[in-house]
């Protein structure tokens, strides 16, 4: 075992990641969601297995781009590791060097070679009136393709679908009141098209890189993780805000913040919405572990299907 042990720690250093580092973030994950085994160097050569041949096709529809920029941001292991020896991140808008009609017919390819193995991660809600034409991801012997078609054309031959960010699990900002786009999330797209692609939903706005690498990581080792009502991993959405705020004392005990540069209270008066509110920020953090948003204003709820509209005014009680 020992021997075992050092094998891997070698082929990881030599793979550019420490071991250490690269098990600390997918055990971070485990440790929520309690499957011991995740702690076992098994897990590493199923990751390696699995980037061989589960590819994973990323796109982009009606969003500002945020969640992979959230991605990039991944610490531990770097996004570089993270693209190259967890993820077979086979298409990319943003990342890949490819572009036009090449990385398209690339994309139609790996979509058909890996039929009902791929994972095809969709970014950006989807715009579905006026034919689709509010998003058109790009051209294809003179014919423009719409998110519409590729959702709807790789949606059903994927063998598992990520909507990675409250636009495209819910429809999030792009079908907030006033949307002339008829954006809609994955979830109800699927629905009114008959797409049965099992879908877990990763929503926030942006969602935490170890929401998105975490859930891949689960998908490609485990299949689908446990999904609550909303169609969210229970191990990162699991957990109410309020519940767990470090500052639940101070609201029982009534003591509210003023104003946003108070550092202590209960931010309940200025907006909060955590007690609607379930995702785990309160523990996991951001930027690398080192804030998060009730520590610098208040919860806006950006992980619950009825965001923004259910939380505005943002700074105003609910
Ligand atoms: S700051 Fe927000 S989440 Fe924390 S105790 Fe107050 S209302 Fe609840
Ligand atoms: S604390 Fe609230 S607003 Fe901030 S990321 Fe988490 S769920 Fe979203």
């Amino acid at each position: 075992m020992k021997d075992e042990q050092q094998l891997l720690d070698k082929q990881q250093q030599k793979a550019g990641v420490s071991r250490r580092n690269f098990l600390k973030t997918v055990t971070g994950t485990a440790a929520g969601i309690g499957i011991s085994q995740m702690f076992n160097p098994a897990l590493v050569k199923a990751l390696e297995k699995a980037l061989e041949t589960h590819p994973v096709i990323w796109i982009q529809g009606q969003g500002c781009t945020g969640c992979s920029v959230s991605l990039l941001n991944t610490a531990e292991p770097s996004i570089a590791d993270v693209l190259l020896k967890v993820i077979s991140l086979q298409f990319h808008p943003t990342v890949m060097a490819s572009e036009g009609a090449t990385a398209l017919e690339n994309m139609y390819k790996i979509a058909e070679a890996y039929k009902g193995k791929f994972s095809l991660a969709i970014e950006g809600a989807i715009p579905t009136a006026a034919d689709g034409k509010y998003c058109i991801v790009g051209e294809l012997h003179h014919k423009e393709i719409t998110m519409v078609d590729v959702v709807k054309d790789l949606g059903a031959k994927a063998g598992s679908v990520l909507s990675i960010g409250t636009c495209a699990a819910y429809g999030g900002i792009p079908a907030a009141e006033g949307n002339v786009t008829g954006a809609t999330g994955v979830m109800d797209f699927f629905k009114a098209n008959g797409i049965k692609t099992p879908t877990v939903n990763l929503p926030g706005c942006p969602p935490h890189p170890d929401w998105i690498v975490g859930s891949i990581a689960h998908l490609l080792t485990k299949g689908v993780p446990e999904l609550d009502e909303n169609g969210r991993p229970v191990v990162f959405y699991g957990e109410n805000i309020h519940d767990n705020c470090p500052r639940l004392e101070e609201y029982d005990a009534g003591e509210l913040s003023g104003k946003l540069s108070d550092a202590k209270g209960c931010r309940m008066d200025l907006g909060c919405k955590g007690p609607d509110t379930y995702a785990d920020c309160y523990k996991r953090k951001w930027n690398s572990s080192m804030n998060w948003c009730v520590d610098n204003a208040v919860c806006i709820g950006c992980v619950e299907p009825g965001f923004p509209d259910a939380s505005s005014p943002f700074y105003e009680p609910a």
